[in-house]
């Protein structure tokens, strides 16, 4: 049975998740790192934390299931 989410530890997920921290380095420098890609809004501190390459805030995040 295949997962609907990468599970944390896989290397799927490893590799996903190095894409998504270039990814937010390239938006740091770019300026618009903590911007939501869905609605443009910043994401909240707490979910940065927790997922630094965060791309979209919770709601559109839920959104895209
Ligand atoms: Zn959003």
């Amino acid at each position: 049975m295949p997962r609907p989410w990468p599970t944390p530890g896989t290397g799927f997920w490893a590799r996903s998740h190095l894409a998504d921290l270039d990814a937010a380095q390239a938006r740091l420098r770019d300026g618009d790192y903590g911007v939501c890609q869905g609605c443009g809004r910043p994401i909240s501190p707490e979910r940065l934390k927790v997922r630094p390459a965060a791309k979209s805030c919770v709601p559109c995040a839920a959104a895209h299931r």
